[in-house]
Protein backbone atom coordinates (compact mmCIF):
# COMPACT_ATOMS: atom_id res chain seq x y z
CA UNK A 1 0.00 0.00 0.00
CA UNK A 2 1.25 3.33 -0.81
CA UNK A 3 0.17 5.41 1.83
CA UNK A 4 -1.55 9.58 2.32
CA UNK A 5 1.22 10.51 4.56
CA UNK A 6 4.00 9.31 6.90
CA UNK A 7 6.05 11.19 9.05
CA UNK A 8 9.80 11.67 8.39
CA UNK A 9 12.55 10.57 10.47
CA UNK A 10 10.56 10.43 13.95
CA UNK A 11 13.37 7.50 15.11
CA UNK A 12 15.84 10.66 15.14
CA UNK A 13 14.04 11.75 18.06
CA UNK A 14 14.97 8.73 20.54
CA UNK A 15 18.00 10.23 21.98
CA UNK A 16 16.45 13.24 23.04
CA UNK A 17 13.44 11.70 24.27
CA UNK A 18 15.34 9.58 26.72
CA UNK A 19 17.12 12.83 27.48
CA UNK A 20 13.68 14.69 28.64
CA UNK A 21 12.94 11.75 30.40
CA UNK A 22 16.24 11.26 32.37
CA UNK A 23 16.27 15.30 32.78
CA UNK A 24 13.03 14.84 35.08
CA UNK A 25 11.75 17.79 33.64
CA UNK A 26 8.54 16.53 31.18
CA UNK A 27 6.31 19.45 32.00
CA UNK A 28 6.29 22.73 29.82
CA UNK A 29 9.14 25.45 29.36
CA UNK A 30 11.64 23.75 29.33
CA UNK A 31 14.86 23.34 27.00
CA UNK A 32 13.42 21.50 24.19
CA UNK A 33 10.72 24.28 24.07
CA UNK A 34 13.47 27.01 24.04
CA UNK A 35 15.29 25.78 21.15
CA UNK A 36 12.40 25.07 19.06
CA UNK A 37 11.78 28.59 19.69
CA UNK A 38 15.09 29.74 19.27
CA UNK A 39 14.98 27.68 16.04
CA UNK A 40 12.04 29.58 14.68
CA UNK A 41 13.35 32.65 15.74
CA UNK A 42 16.21 32.61 13.48
CA UNK A 43 14.14 31.50 10.73
CA UNK A 44 10.79 33.45 10.19
CA UNK A 45 11.31 37.55 11.00
CA UNK A 46 8.04 38.60 13.91
CA UNK A 47 8.06 40.43 17.35
CA UNK A 48 7.91 36.71 19.20
CA UNK A 49 7.02 33.51 19.02
CA UNK A 50 5.12 31.36 21.59
CA UNK A 51 5.30 27.27 21.59
CA UNK A 52 1.89 26.21 21.67
CA UNK A 53 0.19 22.74 22.53
CA UNK A 54 -1.57 23.26 19.50
CA UNK A 55 -2.48 25.16 16.56
CA UNK A 56 -5.98 25.35 17.33
CA UNK A 57 -4.94 26.87 20.79
CA UNK A 58 -2.50 29.33 18.89
CA UNK A 59 -5.58 30.33 16.81
CA UNK A 60 -7.82 30.76 19.89
CA UNK A 61 -4.88 32.14 21.37
CA UNK A 62 -4.84 34.76 18.91
CA UNK A 63 -8.19 36.25 18.45
CA UNK A 64 -8.37 36.58 22.49
CA UNK A 65 -5.60 39.09 22.55
CA UNK A 66 -8.33 41.45 20.04
CA UNK A 67 -10.66 42.40 23.26
CA UNK A 68 -13.59 41.08 20.64
CA UNK A 69 -17.43 41.96 21.92
CA UNK A 70 -20.43 40.18 20.89
CA UNK A 71 -21.60 41.48 17.24
CA UNK A 72 -18.22 41.68 16.19
CA UNK A 73 -17.37 39.81 12.88
CA UNK A 74 -14.51 38.21 11.51
CA UNK A 75 -14.46 37.23 8.11
CA UNK A 76 -12.91 33.77 7.29
CA UNK A 77 -12.58 31.67 4.48
CA UNK A 78 -16.12 29.26 3.90
CA UNK A 79 -13.37 26.41 2.86
CA UNK A 80 -11.36 26.34 6.21
CA UNK A 81 -10.88 23.89 9.20
CA UNK A 82 -13.44 23.70 12.25
CA UNK A 83 -10.60 25.44 14.05
CA UNK A 84 -10.76 28.32 12.46
CA UNK A 85 -14.35 29.26 12.85
CA UNK A 86 -14.40 27.68 16.39
CA UNK A 87 -11.49 29.93 17.72
CA UNK A 88 -13.49 33.32 16.44
CA UNK A 89 -16.92 32.26 18.66
CA UNK A 90 -14.60 30.86 21.74
CA UNK A 91 -13.66 34.94 21.41
CA UNK A 92 -17.23 36.00 21.20
CA UNK A 93 -17.30 37.00 18.08
CA UNK A 94 -19.38 35.92 14.85
CA UNK A 95 -17.60 34.25 11.95
CA UNK A 96 -18.45 35.68 8.56
CA UNK A 97 -17.97 33.27 5.75
CA UNK A 98 -15.84 34.47 2.29
CA UNK A 99 -15.95 32.69 -1.27
CA UNK A 100 -12.65 31.35 -2.09
CA UNK A 101 -10.98 32.00 -5.57
CA UNK A 102 -11.01 28.91 -8.28
CA UNK A 103 -7.41 28.66 -8.58
CA UNK A 104 -6.05 28.78 -4.89
CA UNK A 105 -8.72 27.37 -3.04
CA UNK A 106 -8.23 30.27 -0.73
CA UNK A 107 -10.20 33.50 0.76
CA UNK A 108 -11.12 35.81 -2.43
CA UNK A 109 -10.09 39.48 -1.84
CA UNK A 110 -12.47 40.00 -4.50
CA UNK A 111 -15.02 39.03 -2.23
CA UNK A 112 -14.46 40.76 1.37
CA UNK A 113 -15.58 44.56 0.10
CA UNK A 114 -19.30 42.62 0.07
CA UNK A 115 -18.70 41.32 3.18
CA UNK A 116 -16.87 44.11 5.25
CA UNK A 117 -19.48 46.17 7.81
CA UNK A 118 -18.87 48.33 10.51
CA UNK A 119 -18.97 45.25 13.15
CA UNK A 120 -16.10 43.72 10.98
CA UNK A 121 -12.74 43.90 13.07
CA UNK A 122 -10.50 40.91 11.43
CA UNK A 123 -9.90 38.55 8.60
CA UNK A 124 -8.73 34.95 9.16
CA UNK A 125 -6.52 33.78 6.01
CA UNK A 126 -5.85 29.98 5.54
CA UNK A 127 -3.17 29.11 3.48
CA UNK A 128 -4.69 26.41 1.73
CA UNK A 129 -2.43 22.95 1.06
CA UNK A 130 0.90 24.63 1.40
CA UNK A 131 0.79 27.69 -0.85
CA UNK A 132 -0.45 31.38 0.39
CA UNK A 133 -3.07 34.18 0.04
CA UNK A 134 -3.15 36.64 -1.78
CA UNK A 135 -1.65 38.50 1.12
CA UNK A 136 -1.01 41.93 -0.43
CA UNK A 137 -4.51 42.35 -1.89
CA UNK A 138 -6.21 41.39 1.38
CA UNK A 139 -3.38 43.08 3.41
CA UNK A 140 -4.25 46.20 1.84
CA UNK A 141 -7.76 45.95 2.46
CA UNK A 142 -7.45 45.64 6.24
CA UNK A 143 -4.87 48.39 6.62
CA UNK A 144 -6.91 50.54 5.01
CA UNK A 145 -10.13 49.78 7.64
CA UNK A 146 -8.12 49.01 10.46
CA UNK A 147 -9.08 45.56 10.70
CA UNK A 148 -6.62 42.95 12.41
CA UNK A 149 -5.43 40.15 10.11
CA UNK A 150 -4.82 35.92 11.24
CA UNK A 151 -2.98 33.84 9.52
CA UNK A 152 -3.95 29.88 9.82
CA UNK A 153 -0.52 28.60 8.73
CA UNK A 154 -0.76 25.27 9.43
CA UNK A 155 -0.75 23.99 6.50
CA UNK A 156 2.45 26.21 5.36
CA UNK A 157 5.30 26.05 7.66
CA UNK A 158 8.55 27.28 5.35
CA UNK A 159 6.37 28.34 2.53
CA UNK A 160 6.31 31.62 0.93
CA UNK A 161 4.58 35.02 -0.48
CA UNK A 162 7.18 37.24 -2.39
CA UNK A 163 10.26 36.02 -0.46
CA UNK A 164 7.93 36.09 3.11
CA UNK A 165 7.33 33.33 5.34
CA UNK A 166 3.51 32.69 6.20
CA UNK A 167 2.49 33.35 9.24
CA UNK A 168 5.00 36.66 9.31
CA UNK A 169 2.47 38.68 7.37
CA UNK A 170 -0.61 39.53 9.03
CA UNK A 171 -0.71 40.31 12.89
CA UNK A 172 -0.57 36.96 14.50
CA UNK A 173 0.53 33.71 12.12
CA UNK A 174 -0.42 29.78 13.39
CA UNK A 175 1.52 27.23 12.73
CA UNK A 176 0.70 23.40 13.78
CA UNK A 177 3.37 20.54 14.21
CA UNK A 178 0.40 17.82 14.55
CA UNK A 179 1.14 14.66 13.66
CA UNK A 180 -0.38 14.57 10.21
CA UNK A 181 1.38 17.67 9.35
CA UNK A 182 5.08 17.68 7.35
CA UNK A 183 7.22 18.88 10.34
CA UNK A 184 5.85 17.20 13.85
CA UNK A 185 5.59 17.31 17.27
CA UNK A 186 3.06 14.55 18.00
CA UNK A 187 0.87 17.73 19.16
CA UNK A 188 2.30 21.33 19.09
CA UNK A 189 2.12 24.56 17.33
CA UNK A 190 3.27 27.79 17.76
CA UNK A 191 1.90 31.22 17.57
CA UNK A 192 3.75 34.27 15.65
CA UNK A 193 3.30 37.46 16.92
CA UNK A 194 3.97 40.27 14.17
CA UNK A 195 3.10 43.05 16.39
CA UNK A 196 5.57 44.27 19.47
CA UNK A 197 2.43 45.46 21.49
CA UNK A 198 0.70 42.24 22.12
CA UNK A 199 4.09 40.48 23.42
CA UNK A 200 3.07 41.25 27.53
CA UNK A 201 -0.22 40.35 26.81
CA UNK A 202 0.20 37.19 24.92
CA UNK A 203 3.05 36.34 27.73
CA UNK A 204 0.13 36.53 30.40
CA UNK A 205 -2.29 34.56 28.76
CA UNK A 206 -0.03 31.77 27.79
CA UNK A 207 0.70 31.53 31.64
CA UNK A 208 -2.31 31.17 32.70
CA UNK A 209 -2.90 34.84 33.43
CA UNK A 210 0.07 35.47 35.66
CA UNK A 211 2.47 37.82 35.72
CA UNK A 212 5.28 35.03 35.53
CA UNK A 213 7.38 35.88 32.94
CA UNK A 214 7.61 39.49 34.57
CA UNK A 215 8.44 37.48 37.60
CA UNK A 216 10.95 35.08 36.19
CA UNK A 217 12.67 38.41 34.28
CA UNK A 218 12.50 40.21 37.99
CA UNK A 219 10.26 43.15 36.91
CA UNK A 220 8.28 42.25 40.22
CA UNK A 221 8.64 40.50 43.19
CA UNK A 222 5.30 38.59 43.47
CA UNK A 223 4.04 35.97 41.03
CA UNK A 224 0.27 36.37 40.96
CA UNK A 225 -2.83 36.24 38.85
CA UNK A 226 -3.56 39.09 37.06
CA UNK A 227 -5.59 38.66 34.15
CA UNK A 228 -7.60 35.47 32.38
CA UNK A 229 -5.64 33.42 30.36
CA UNK A 230 -4.94 29.64 29.77
CA UNK A 231 -2.08 27.15 29.75
CA UNK A 232 -0.42 27.17 26.17
CA UNK A 233 2.74 24.99 27.10
CA UNK A 234 3.22 22.13 25.09
CA UNK A 235 5.38 19.02 27.24
CA UNK A 236 9.10 18.83 26.95
CA UNK A 237 8.24 15.37 24.84
CA UNK A 238 7.01 16.48 22.13
CA UNK A 239 8.76 19.27 21.90
CA UNK A 240 11.72 17.11 21.88
CA UNK A 241 10.48 15.39 18.63
CA UNK A 242 10.23 18.61 17.68
CA UNK A 243 13.80 19.67 17.84
CA UNK A 244 14.92 16.64 16.27
CA UNK A 245 12.36 17.52 13.50
CA UNK A 246 13.23 21.14 12.89
CA UNK A 247 17.01 19.78 12.06
CA UNK A 248 15.48 18.26 9.51
CA UNK A 249 12.67 20.48 7.91
CA UNK A 250 14.73 22.03 4.89
CA UNK A 251 15.23 18.51 4.29
CA UNK A 252 11.60 17.22 4.56
CA UNK A 253 10.37 20.53 2.74
CA UNK A 254 12.76 20.36 -0.27
CA UNK A 255 11.66 16.69 -0.71
CA UNK A 256 8.01 17.46 -0.54
CA UNK A 257 8.38 20.15 -2.97
CA UNK A 258 10.35 18.36 -5.29
CA UNK A 259 7.33 15.32 -5.73
CA UNK A 260 4.72 18.70 -5.43
CA UNK A 261 6.23 20.01 -8.78
CA UNK A 262 6.88 16.43 -10.13
CA UNK A 263 2.75 16.06 -9.81
CA UNK A 264 2.47 19.35 -10.74
CA UNK A 265 4.11 18.87 -13.96
CA UNK A 266 2.82 15.73 -15.02
CA UNK A 267 -0.65 16.20 -14.40
CA UNK A 268 -1.09 19.28 -15.73
CA UNK A 269 -0.09 17.94 -19.04
CA UNK A 270 -2.42 15.64 -18.48
CA UNK A 271 -4.99 17.64 -17.62
CA UNK A 272 -4.22 19.85 -20.92
CA UNK A 273 -4.99 16.98 -22.91
CA UNK A 274 -8.50 16.19 -21.25
CA UNK A 275 -11.43 16.75 -23.17
CA UNK A 276 -13.18 20.24 -21.94
CA UNK A 277 -15.63 18.43 -20.36
CA UNK A 278 -13.76 15.97 -18.68
CA UNK A 279 -14.20 15.18 -14.84
CA UNK A 280 -11.28 17.38 -13.50
CA UNK A 281 -11.34 20.88 -13.19
CA UNK A 282 -7.79 21.76 -12.10
CA UNK A 283 -4.68 21.11 -9.72
CA UNK A 284 -2.65 22.61 -7.45
CA UNK A 285 -1.26 25.38 -9.23
CA UNK A 286 1.85 27.01 -9.68
CA UNK A 287 2.13 30.28 -8.25
CA UNK A 288 4.39 32.62 -9.34
CA UNK A 289 4.38 34.54 -6.32
CA UNK A 290 4.62 31.53 -3.93
CA UNK A 291 7.43 28.74 -3.14
CA UNK A 292 5.05 26.09 -1.87
CA UNK A 293 6.43 23.54 0.88
CA UNK A 294 4.72 20.94 -0.97
CA UNK A 295 2.46 20.03 1.71
CA UNK A 296 -0.02 18.24 -0.39
CA UNK A 297 -1.62 18.13 -4.15
CA UNK A 298 -5.09 18.19 -4.80
CA UNK A 299 -7.45 17.46 -7.75
CA UNK A 300 -10.80 19.37 -8.09
CA UNK A 301 -13.60 17.57 -9.52
CA UNK A 302 -16.51 18.51 -11.68
CA UNK A 303 -18.44 16.15 -9.77
CA UNK A 304 -18.32 14.24 -6.16
CA UNK A 305 -19.27 11.04 -7.69
CA UNK A 306 -15.99 11.31 -10.17
CA UNK A 307 -13.71 12.00 -7.62
CA UNK A 308 -15.25 9.14 -5.49
CA UNK A 309 -14.81 6.55 -8.25
CA UNK A 310 -10.59 7.50 -8.61
CA UNK A 311 -10.38 7.27 -4.99
CA UNK A 312 -12.08 3.43 -4.98
CA UNK A 313 -9.76 3.01 -8.24
CA UNK A 314 -6.80 4.27 -6.32
CA UNK A 315 -7.83 1.92 -3.62
CA UNK A 316 -8.07 -0.78 -5.37
CA UNK A 317 -4.55 -0.13 -6.85
CA UNK A 318 -3.22 -0.05 -3.35
CA UNK A 319 -3.11 3.71 -2.75
CA UNK A 320 -4.37 5.76 -0.13
CA UNK A 321 -5.91 9.34 -1.66
CA UNK A 322 -8.00 11.40 0.32
CA UNK A 323 -10.32 14.07 -0.35
CA UNK A 324 -10.84 17.11 2.32
CA UNK A 325 -12.71 19.17 5.06
CA UNK A 326 -16.30 19.75 4.12
CA UNK A 327 -17.10 23.67 3.66
CA UNK A 328 -17.87 25.08 6.56
CA UNK A 329 -20.94 26.60 5.19
CA UNK A 330 -22.01 22.73 4.50
CA UNK A 331 -21.45 21.46 8.05
CA UNK A 332 -24.10 20.97 10.73
CA UNK A 333 -22.68 23.90 12.61
CA UNK A 334 -21.78 26.41 9.98
CA UNK A 335 -24.76 26.87 8.07
CA UNK A 336 -26.07 28.82 10.39
CA UNK A 337 -23.76 31.18 9.67
CA UNK A 338 -24.84 31.51 6.04
CA UNK A 339 -26.24 35.17 5.47
CA UNK A 340 -29.13 36.20 3.39
CA UNK A 341 -27.83 35.67 -0.50
CA UNK A 342 -25.06 34.19 -0.05
CA UNK A 343 -23.57 31.97 -2.83
CA UNK A 344 -21.19 29.50 -2.91
CA UNK A 345 -19.96 28.01 -5.93
CA UNK A 346 -16.22 27.30 -5.96
CA UNK A 347 -17.06 25.62 -2.30
CA UNK A 348 -20.17 23.99 -3.25
CA UNK A 349 -19.52 19.90 -2.28
CA UNK A 350 -15.70 20.72 -2.30
CA UNK A 351 -14.69 17.98 0.54
CA UNK A 352 -16.02 15.53 -1.73
CA UNK A 353 -14.87 16.95 -5.17
CA UNK A 354 -11.50 17.42 -3.68
CA UNK A 355 -8.43 14.12 -4.19
CA UNK A 356 -5.37 14.64 -2.46
CA UNK A 357 -2.49 12.67 -3.94
CA UNK A 358 0.17 10.69 -1.41
CA UNK A 359 3.21 12.85 -0.98
CA UNK A 360 5.32 12.42 1.77
CA UNK A 361 9.34 13.01 1.99
CA UNK A 362 10.99 9.31 1.39
CA UNK A 363 8.21 8.80 -1.36
CA UNK A 364 10.14 7.09 -4.01
CA UNK A 365 10.26 8.18 -7.47
CA UNK A 366 8.87 4.65 -8.28
CA UNK A 367 5.52 5.07 -5.87
CA UNK A 368 4.96 8.53 -7.18
CA UNK A 369 5.10 6.94 -10.33
CA UNK A 370 2.70 4.32 -9.90
CA UNK A 371 0.21 7.21 -8.58
CA UNK A 372 0.29 9.30 -11.67
CA UNK A 373 0.35 5.90 -13.95
CA UNK A 374 -2.92 4.87 -12.33
CA UNK A 375 -4.70 8.36 -12.40
CA UNK A 376 -3.80 8.53 -15.61
CA UNK A 377 -5.45 4.63 -16.56
CA UNK A 378 -8.41 5.86 -14.69
CA UNK A 379 -8.88 8.89 -16.34
CA UNK A 380 -8.81 7.55 -20.19
CA UNK A 381 -11.33 4.20 -18.64
CA UNK A 382 -14.15 7.12 -17.24
CA UNK A 383 -17.07 7.00 -17.41
CA UNK A 384 -17.15 4.02 -19.76
CA UNK A 385 -16.23 1.77 -17.03
CA UNK A 386 -15.88 2.70 -13.20
CA UNK A 387 -13.21 2.35 -10.76
CA UNK A 388 -15.19 -1.05 -8.95
CA UNK A 389 -14.95 -2.09 -12.70
CA UNK A 390 -11.38 -1.34 -13.61
CA UNK A 391 -9.55 -1.66 -10.83
CA UNK A 392 -6.56 -4.50 -11.09
C1 LIG B 1 -4.21 20.98 11.38
C2 LIG B 1 -4.87 22.27 11.14
C3 LIG B 1 -5.19 23.16 12.19
C4 LIG B 1 -5.10 22.79 13.63
O1 LIG B 1 -3.90 22.35 14.08
P1 LIG B 1 -3.84 21.37 15.36
O2 LIG B 1 -2.37 21.45 15.72
O3 LIG B 1 -4.26 20.03 14.90
O4 LIG B 1 -4.70 21.94 16.43
C5 LIG B 1 -5.72 24.39 11.88
N1 LIG B 1 -5.94 24.76 10.61
C6 LIG B 1 -5.68 23.94 9.57
C7 LIG B 1 -5.93 24.43 8.19
C8 LIG B 1 -5.15 22.67 9.81
O5 LIG B 1 -4.93 21.84 8.78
Amino acid sequence: MIPFQKSYGLEKALPLLEQVLLSGHTGGDGPMAAQCREWLLERLPCADIRMTSSGTSALEAAFRMMDLVPGDEVILPAFAYPADANAVLLAGATPVFAPVDPVRLMLDPAGLPALHTDRTRAILVIHYGGQCCDMDAILAFARERGLWVVEDAAHAFLARYKGRYAGTMGDFGCLSFHGTKDVVAGEGGALLVNRESFIERVGSWQCGGTNREAFLAGRTDRYEWVSLGTSLAPSELSMALLVSQLAKADTIVGGRRRLFRIYRQHLTEVLVRMPEDGPILSCSPSLEDVEENGHLFWLLFREGAAASDLLRYLSRSGIDARTHFVPLQESLFGQQFIRPGQRFETEHDIGRRLVRLPLFHGMTDMEQATVLTAVEQWLQGYPGRTGDERAP
